[in-house]
């Protein structure tokens, strides 16, 4: 067993001094998983599932109690050609699996980025990209069986028959058990068209509603400080056959590696603000008006995931904090937010240095906790690389996100508030309370950030 120390991460509500340490284990088998939840075993509560550690809010810290760091079951059990359905083990990271798909003519029924995060987290936590509205709004909907560890440490096999408990299980965010085995529905590789377009703030607001209805996969990088939009649209083609990933790797490469480490110098050598970031926005310009109008116009799920950010569990170059607004008020929801962004700066002279990254998610009711279950919804992220101010910050966007009937990850959105979360999710977190109480009477897998929502 490796044991090391992990600190207990800001929340922007909870915050700890000195925090306790937590052990760390990394299973290899469903036996491991039972052995440290036996009541009479050492480990302590409570217990924490994590994947890669992506995540940006404390949901997989456990203070005092026990991390289960699921990389260590890493098999790809199965892939059925002629079922079209892939089962894996929760630790395996997406790139692993995209590339064993595309081996075999087959992709994921959705487009996600970030390859490094596990199979696991992408079911558990929030995953979402620039999928086709028809494709649904999460990783975790193409879901049809899984096999648990519960928290009392009893194993249970969750297939489609078992609607509602596998609603539950999906963006569960690891508090009903161990999600070890993983079947998902896959498909033979489909070819999308890719348009790129540039327009203003205004522009974008005016157009939301009618992106919105549309079957399109959409990303969208938004600079606040330059009123510019730069659009990704996706639609499927049936003349697109297949796609070389080469160009989507330098595309990935230089928006997720090259620009935060430019980004974070040019903030050590230029200590003028007004000049860090006017050059700064010049350069996000650049590299969206060439790395992506000129490298890219065609795609398929297996060619475009390539997304791998080195070096995750929790020193990622990046911070960030995402919530998703109804797409029936974005119109008036983006152009607050770039009033948010300026009134912000001027006030405190804190802004983000990356653009804010948005997508568009359909209307997903497959998971009880889905941010999406009753409308479509477009999602804004702020990111940020490391730098003073951003605490304050992401507790002014939840601020500004509630405002607006926002709506958030567990594990991606930070500082939200407990009486907000209740009336984001109405009835259906009663419920997913209530089958958590029957899974996990005696709280063993709680930690302080989940249990000011869910108990
Ligand atoms: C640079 C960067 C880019 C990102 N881009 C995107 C993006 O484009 N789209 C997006 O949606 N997200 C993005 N994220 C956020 C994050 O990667 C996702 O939410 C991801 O799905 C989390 O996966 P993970 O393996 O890191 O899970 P973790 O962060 O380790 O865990 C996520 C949650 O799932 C639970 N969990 C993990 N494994 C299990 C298991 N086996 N059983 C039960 N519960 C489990 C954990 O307890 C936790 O609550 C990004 C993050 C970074 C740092």
């Amino acid at each position: 067993m490796s044991a090391k120390a992990s600190t207990l991460r800001s929340s922007g509500i909870f915050s700890s001094h000195k925090p306790a340490k937590s052990t760390v284990v990394r299973p290899i088998t469903f036996r491991d998983i039972q052995g440290y939840l036996d009541t009479s075993s050492n480990y302590l509560a409570p217990f924490r599932p994590m994947g890669a550690g992506s995540s940006s809010t404390d949901c997989s810290t456990a203070t005092a109690g026990t991390v289960i760091d699921m990389t260590g079951m890493d098999q790809i059990m199965k892939i059925d050609a002629y079922a079209d359905t892939v089962t894996v083990q929760a630790g395996v990271r997406l790139h692993r699996l995209v590339d064993a798909l595309a081996d075999n003519g087959l992709e994921l029924a959705g487009n996600y980025d970030l390859m490094n995060r596990t199979v696991g987290g992408a079911v558990a936590g929030g995953c979402i990209g620039p999928s086709m509205t028809a494709d649904g709004a999460f990783f975790a909907r193409h879901v049809i069986g899984m096999k648990v560890i519960t928290p009392a440490g009893d194993f249970l096999e969750i297939n489609q028959q078992k609607k509602n408990i596998l609603n539950a299980f999906r963006l569960s965010y690891g508090m009903l058990g161990i999600i070890c085995v993983i079947t998902l529905r896959v498909r033979p590789i489909k070819g999308f068209a890719v348009n790129h377009r540039r327009c203003t703030i205004d522009q974008l607001a005016a157009s939301a509603s009618k992106l919105a209805t549309a079957n399109i996969g959409l990303k969208f990088y938004l600079l606040p400080f330059r009123d510019r939009v730069y659009l990704d649209l996706r639609s499927y083609s049936p003349e697109t056959r297949s796609t070389h990933s080469i160009p989507w790797k330098i595309k990935d490469w230089g928006e997720s590696t090259v620009l935060p480490h430019v980004f974070k110098s040019i903030g050590r050598i230029v200590p003028i603000s007004r000049f860090r970031y006017r050059l700064i926005d010049g350069i996000s310009e650049a590299t969206q008006g060439l790395v992506n109008n000129r490298l890219v116009s065609s795609g398929d799920n297996a060619a475009t995931q390539s997304l791998r950010v080195n070096g995750l569990q929790n020193t990622s170059p990046l911070q960030y904090s995402t919530w998703c607004f109804p797409a029936t008020d974005f119109s008036v929801v983006a152009k607050a937010y770039e009033n948010f962004c300026l009134d912000t700066y001027s006030e405190t002279q804190f802004r983000c240095d990356m653009p804010t990254v948005g997508f568009l998610l359909a209307r997903d009711r497959s998971a009880l906790l889905s941010p999406t279950f009753d409308e479509p919804m477009f999602a804004l992220r702020a990111v940020s690389t490391p730098c003073g101010g951003w605490e304050d910050f992401v507790i002014d966007f939840a601020e500004f996100a509630q405002h607006w009937g926002g709506s958030p990850f567990f594990n991606q959105t930070r500082s939200i508030e407990p009486d907000y979360a209740r009336h984001a999710f109405g009835s259906r977190i009663d419920f997913f309370r209530k089958i958590r109480r029957q899974l996990d009477p005696a709280n063993r897998m709680m930690n302080s950030f989940l249990s000011q929502y869910f108990l």
